[in-house]
């Protein structure tokens, strides 16, 4: 299995960024800023417990709270280097047709197998999950056909959407309210701050793979068609977008979408 990932690694180059901590020419000065994020990332996590909070029912504990404690970590990480810094947890933010991406988005693109881009920090579970996809996809690694969009390209698309309902016969007014079930308006998709994918499969099969097992890899069938009046997408089967393994695992196993999961969320706070 390393070995099969090492080899898409090398037909596609994955072409990350350098990390944060290569642009501090001064070990000293990093090591001073690694202990301070660390004291107060052990202060924040004291503070943050409270007794109400769920504990998901699963397995596989141990790891989710590893990578629970990592994002948190790398959150402020990102917050202390970066002067934009967000209250939103970046693997939760809400993009949807009532929330724009957030202003002065910041992201750190890496390339995946067949050329499209995603966020530097799901890369490693999005390949995890697309290899073990394998099994149900006639041994081939599923492909993703469309990763991170800048605003000319979610433009386009939607623009290519309007044009081929009006060429149908629809006004422009009523092709762009049909567009909008299949594409987001420009500034409105989770294309745009690189956490959203879409699928492509060999067979049908990957996708009733994907709806039962992307959780563990903290991916969320986004637009189910039992939810398209919450989301405003019609179902969309092919579109994964990542949240988090703790996340996804509350929403799967309480059959919530992201609207639902972050309004409960609130409520509980
Ligand atoms: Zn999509």
């Amino acid at each position: 299995m390393e070995e099969k990932m090492m080899q898409v690694s090398n037909d596609h180059p994955r072409r990350s960024q350098k990390r944060r901590g290569q642009r501090f020419p001064w070990g000293d000065i990093l090591m001073t800023l690694m202990v301070a994020v660390l004291c107060v990332y052990v202060f924040l996590s004291f503070g943050e417990k409270t007794p109400d909070e769920e504990t998901p029912v699963r397995g596989t504990s141990a790891p989710t709270t590893t990578q629970a404690q990592d994002n948190a970590l790398a959150d402020l990480l990102a917050e202390n280097t970066q002067p934009t810094a967000s209250d939103i947890d970046w693997n939760l933010v809400l993009v949807n047709y009532e929330n724009a991406i957030p202003e002065n988005y910041e992201i750190n693109l890496v390339e995946v197998a067949g050329g499209e881009k995603v966020d530097e920090r799901i890369y490693d579970p999005l390949m995890e999950m697309l290899e073990a996809a394998k099994e149900e996809n006639w041994d081939q690694l599923p492909m993703v056909v469309s990763g991170y969009r800048t605003q000319a390209k979610q433009q386009k698309l939607f623009q290519d959407k309007v044009a081929k309902y009006q060429s149908e016969g629809h006004s422009k007014s009523e092709a762009e309210e049909l567009a909008k079930q299949w594409v987001a308006v420009p500034g409105y998709s989770e294309h745009q701050v690189g956490l959203a994918v879409d699928i492509n499969g060999a067979t049908y099969d990957l996708y009733f793979w994907l709806q039962e097992n992307s959780w563990k890899y903290g991916f969320i069938f986004r637009y189910p068609g039992s939810k398209t009046e919450i989301t405003g997408v019609a179902e969309e089967v092919w579109h994964y977008r990542y949240v988090g393994v703790e996340a996804a695992t509350e929403m799967y196993e309480k059959g919530l979408c992201l609207e639902e999961y972050l309004a409960e969320r609130q409520g509980e706070e």
